[in-house]
């Protein structure tokens, strides 16, 4: 039940794709309904019978089901709330129409039906811009020849009949809104607060962020494998600043501190490389536990693990390696080789190692050493190396280069004395004794 009388609406037409300015439009909304305890409306604008699939449709609910976004209301179907259809509202239209004929504001004109203005300056006083004045001087359709209702019609009428209080929406309809406050006071309804949304620009050079670019489909962030909420959290950044510079906030948080005089007024530049940072830092916190089952997905597809990987080793790789990703489609490439002895040298790594020094004289003394070892502990293993270079008077990168590049193929990764700990004693034995004679291999 909700606690307050904001009612807002998300109000998409379907067109086949939902743009994040959509998605910005629609948690912008949910945040405003959540932060007041009011209620949202999903509405889907579906008098277009040509774009209007039912594809098209699911793209919408699925994406605002991805994001987390849940409306309130609505018929019943499968025991859920289905969204409002405008198609399926005809009658509505009709009655309100009538009334403007009653009250001598519609008239028939070419076959269509004509809204009369008032002539009067409509004052908007929106809630993110300062006050707007605009006066409309012409009349206007609002049913067309063919019968159907005209955008600016309808939506008015939906909004006085599901008592919206709020319309919070893209900055493009800023130019409409005086047509939709004559249309309310000629209906004798109450004008809602309206709050245009900046726009969003793309991330080079001047423009709106269109279809085309990179980031710009909802759809697009859960093929590439982002957190939703990691997407959301950056959503609310489009065009809404808490004052203090957050950038990572909880949902709770989130919720607590949007309102609508944040919005700033100024367009919003969407950036991709922001997106992908706070996506790493959702994925640091997550707790070890939910960070292993979405990683698990990811590394049976890649063949890494099956069900008789042992849990606990799988738990402690991915600890090991939670700090350093940004994405979840980067796992599979970031630890293949703790799951699979036939990983690959990178060719790059071996050849800077290579190039100075006596990497595989380095490994034998290195080996000796390690298997002695009875605890592989990484206090004990560093001091093992520290003990090492200063006996043969060398750096310990000299060993630990090496060493890195025998047990997992790479110059880069988690921090070298876990990373052996993680690998155990037996695998990072058999590992450079198998790089080493691979190495003499090639010599002879
Ligand atoms: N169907 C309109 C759109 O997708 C919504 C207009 C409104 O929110 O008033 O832009």
């Amino acid at each position: 039940m909700s606690s307050s009388n904001v009612r807002v609406r998300f109000a998409p037409s379907p067109t086949g794709f939902f743009h994040i300015g959509g998605a910005r439009t629609a948690l912008f909304n949910w945040l405003y309904a959540r932060h007041t305890g009011g209620t949202f409306v999903l509405r889907i604008e579906d008098t277009d019978r040509e774009r209007n699939t039912p594809e098209a449709l699911q793209l919408l609910l699925d994406g605002l089901r991805w994001l987390g976004l849940d409306w309130d209301e609505g018929p019943e179907a499968d025991g859920e709330y289905g969204p409002y259809f405008q198609s399926e509202r005809g009658g509505l239209y009709d009655e309100y129409l009538q009334k403007l004929r009653d009250n001598g504001r519609a008239y028939d004109k070419d076959g269509a039906v004509y809204f009369k203005v008032s002539g009067e300056p409509q004052v908007i006083e929106d809630a993110v811009r300062s006050k707007v004045v605009r006066t409309e001087e012409k009349d206007f359709v609002i049913f067309r020849s063919n019968g159907t209702p005209v955008y600016h019609f309808v939506v008015v009428v939906d909004d006085i009949t599901m008592g919206i209080t709020h319309v919070i929406r893209g900055e493009d309809h800023l130019s409409n809104t005086s047509k939709h406050t004559e249309l309310f006071s000629a209906l004798g309804a109450p004008v809602p607060v309206f709050a245009h949304l900046p726009l969003i620009l793309k991330t080079n050079g001047p423009g709106k962020m269109s279809k085309r670019d990179r980031g710009a489909l909802v759809e697009e962030y859960e093929q590439r494998n982002f957190l939703p909420e990691a997407v959301r959290n950056y959503l609310c950044l489009l065009g809404w600043n808490p004052k203090d510079n957050t950038e990572i906030f909880s949902l709770d948080e989130m919720i607590e501190r949007f309102d609508l005089p944040g919005i700033n007024k100024d367009a919003a530049r969407f950036d991709d490389k922001k997106l992908a940072h706070i996506n790493g830092a959702y994925l640091r916190s997550l707790p070890l536990d939910d960070f292993v089952e979405k990683g698990k997905p990811f590394l049976e597809k890649a063949g890494l693990i099956d069900e008789n990987t042992d849990r606990d080793y799988l738990r402690t790789v991915l600890d090991l390696c939670q700090e350093k990703l940004r994405s979840l489609d980067d796992l599979a490439g970031y630890v293949g080789y703790f799951f699979n002895d036939e990983y690959p040298i990178v060719e790059k790594a071996r050849r800077k190692i290579f190039k100075k020094g006596d990497p595989v004289a380095r490994l034998k003394e290195l080996a000796v050493e390690l298997a002695k070892l009875e605890e592989f502990e990484e206090e004990i293993l560093e001091k093992t190396v520290q003990g090492l270079s200063e006996a043969n008077e060398l750096y310990t990168g000299d060993y630990i280069h090496a060493a890195r590049l025998a047990v997992s193929g790479t110059n880069a990764g988690p921090s070298f004395y876990a990373l052996l700990r993680v690998l155990g004693r037996e695998r990072v034995l058999g590992r450079i004794e198998r790089f080493i004679s691979g190495c003499q291999d090639a010599e002879n």
